[in-house]
C-alpha cells in the first residue's frame, strides 16, 4: 500500500466526511480518499493505493501520469476538480526498514506461514502484525502479538 497526500486549491467536496469512496466503474487504483481537510481545515485529500500502482508511485517517471489520473478520478466523482497546489507520497516500498506497508496474503501463500513467522528461534521471540493469522495487517494484531511474545518469554523464564 502507498498513500498520496495532495492539496487542492479549494474544497469541492463535503468537508464533514472523514472518508470518501470511489465506486469505480472498472478496476481502478484509487478507491478510498481520506478527507484530511476535515482535520486540518485545508483542502487536503489522501488517496491510498497498492500493488503495482503503489510501487509505480515511487518511480519519478510515473508520477505525472498518476497526478493526471487522480484529477481525472476526482472529476468523475465530483464533476469538478481544481489544480493541485501540493503533492506528497510515501516511500514505503523503497524504505529498507519497511519494504512495503503491511503484510498480505498473495495467491498461493497459506495463512499458516504467519505461524512460522511467529515461531521463536531459541531465545529470540517475534512480534508484529505479520506474526498473527487472525488480525494480520492491524494495530490490534501487532499489540496482541506483543503480548503473546511477552507471555512466551515469561513462561520460558518460569520453566528454568
Ligand atoms: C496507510 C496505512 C493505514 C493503516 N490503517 C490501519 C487502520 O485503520 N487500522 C489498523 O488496525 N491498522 C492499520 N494499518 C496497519 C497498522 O499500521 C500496522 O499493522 C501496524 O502498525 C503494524 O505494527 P508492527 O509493530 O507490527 O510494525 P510496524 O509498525 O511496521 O513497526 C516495525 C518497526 O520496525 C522498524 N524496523 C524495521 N526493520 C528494522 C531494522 N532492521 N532495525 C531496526 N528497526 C527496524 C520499522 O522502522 C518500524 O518502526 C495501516 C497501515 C498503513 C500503512
Amino acid at each position: 500500500m502507498s498513500s498520496l497526500d495532495f492539496i487542492q486549491k479549494d474544497f469541492f467536496w463535503k468537508n464533514d466526511r472523514h472518508f470518501i469512496s470511489h465506486l469505480a466503474w472498472q478496476k481502478h487504483p484509487y478507491i478510498v480518499f481520506i478527507n484530511w481537510g476535515h482535520f486540518c481545515k485545508q483542502p487536503v485529500l489522501i488517496a491510498t493505493t497498492g500493488g503495482k500502482e503503489g510501487i509505480a508511485l515511487e518511480h519519478e517517471g510515473a508520477r505525472e501520469g498518476i497526478k493526471k489520473e487522480l484529477l481525472y478520478t476526482l472529476q468523475r466523482m465530483f464533476g469538478k476538480t481544481t489544480a493541485l497546489t501540493g503533492f506528497a507520497h510515501t516511500h514505503w516500498w523503497t524504505d529498507p526498514f519497511s519494504e512495503g506497508a503491511y503484510s498480505h496474503l498473495p495467491v498461493g501463500v497459506e495463512s499458516k506461514q504467519f505461524d512460522a513467522l511467529a515461531a521463536p528461534i531459541k531465545h529470540l521471540h517475534f512480534a508484529g502484525e505479520a506474526t498473527t493469522q487472525r488480525y494480520l495487517a492491524t494495530v490490534h494484531g501487532a499489540l496482541l502479538s506483543g503480548k503473546r511474545a511477552a507471555r512466551e518469554i515469561a513462561l520460558g523464564m518460569l520453566e528454568k
